[in-house]
């Protein structure tokens, strides 16, 4: 073969096998291409505190006092203004510790950061199920029919249940299904204790999340759901926040820092999802994605025969 072809040849070999481990790792380690990708699209999940802010409803109502400002000191030219915070540790969007439903487990300071930072995010959705039945608990079948189209949830990850339940935020009777203080009359969804358990001991996540109240349905009363979760250490996010539908199902991390309070069972977080560009259902531009990796492999692999014979 003449030299100017044969050195086309291997080129186009080499392109070739290059694609193909690409394509592969695309595939199978999606989170891989967040790390390398400069590209990353930061989603807020949280609910701001202020007075509209919801939070457990026998629990007292968040409240900001500005305690000092500028107005005070009118003969001061220096802006100064503090102020108090009152509220419960369970407001607004909020982490669970492990201690909020199991003795001697984890409290708020002691989850450790590797447990909180950059995890990959499962996001499953029951979006039909809890629209029919306002106390659907998500059941192990919900999680094993998703894990068919998504992949088996990664180990030492974070699950979120999307409910839907955003949109009634910050409607108290619709979101709780009840606007009195009583536990007994709440009506909205939550996660199965079986499915909890099934998460725990078969998937080992390190953290269970919702966009509704509770992990534990309204009726739930037993609080089954926060028991299990409780005693493997693993947190719960609750009042997820409504840009949870702008994530891709399997994709994205989640970062979640919680305020280092001693001995507290939960406290507000600010949680934030991130995601490669290539994984955004509203993509501009052309990225590197499996389908258009597919196409350029085709192409080089006829070429590759064309030159080869
Ligand atoms: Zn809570």
């Amino acid at each position: 073969m003449h030299q100017c072809w044969s050195f086309l040849f291997i080129a186009i070999k080499m392109a070739l096998v290059s694609l193909i481990a690409v394509y592969l790792m695309l595939t199978v380690m999606p989170h891989f291409f967040v790390e390398i990708s400069g590209h990353r699209i930061t989603v807020d999940l949280s609910y701001t505190l202020d007075s509209s802010v919801m939070k457990w409803i026998t629990n007292r109502e968040f409240e900001l006092k500005v305690i000092n400002s500028t107005s005070k000191r009118s003969d001061s030219p220096i802006w100064y203004q503090t102020d108090e915070i009152t509220m419960s540790t369970h407001t607004g969007t909020h982490l669970d510790a492990p201690i909020h439903f199991a003795k001697n487990r984890w409290t708020v300071a002691e989850i450790p950061l590797h447990h909180l930072i950059e995890r990959p995010l499962s996001i499953i959705d029951i979006v039909d199920q809890a629209q029919s039945t306002r106390d659907y608990a998500a059941t192990v079948d919900d999680v094993k029919q998703w894990e068919e189209i998504n992949g088996e949830i990664p180990e030492e990850s974070v699950v979120i249940f999307r409910t839907g339940w955003s949109k009634f935020w910050p409607n108290k009777l619709d979101y709780f299904g009840t606007d009195t203080k009583d536990p007994k009359l709440a009506h909205f969804p939550g996660i199965h204790h079986d499915t909890a358990q099934w998460l725990v001991d078969k998937r080992k996540i390190f953290g269970l999340g919702i966009d509704s109240p509770s992990v534990d349905c309204g009726q739930c009363s037993e609080l089954r759901t926060h028991v299990i979760v409780g005693n493997a250490n693993v947190y719960n996010l609750e009042n997820i926040e409504k840009s949870i539908f702008r994530l891709p199902n399997v994709g994205a991390t989640i970062t979640t820092l919680p305020i280092k309070i001693a001995g507290a069972s939960g406290t507000p977080v600010r949680v934030i999802a991130q995601y490669a560009h290539n994984h955004a259902d509203t993509n501009s531009g052309i990225g590197l994605n499996p389908s258009i990796l597919t196409i350029i492999t085709f192409i080089l692999f006829a070429l590759y025969n064309m030159v080869h014979h």
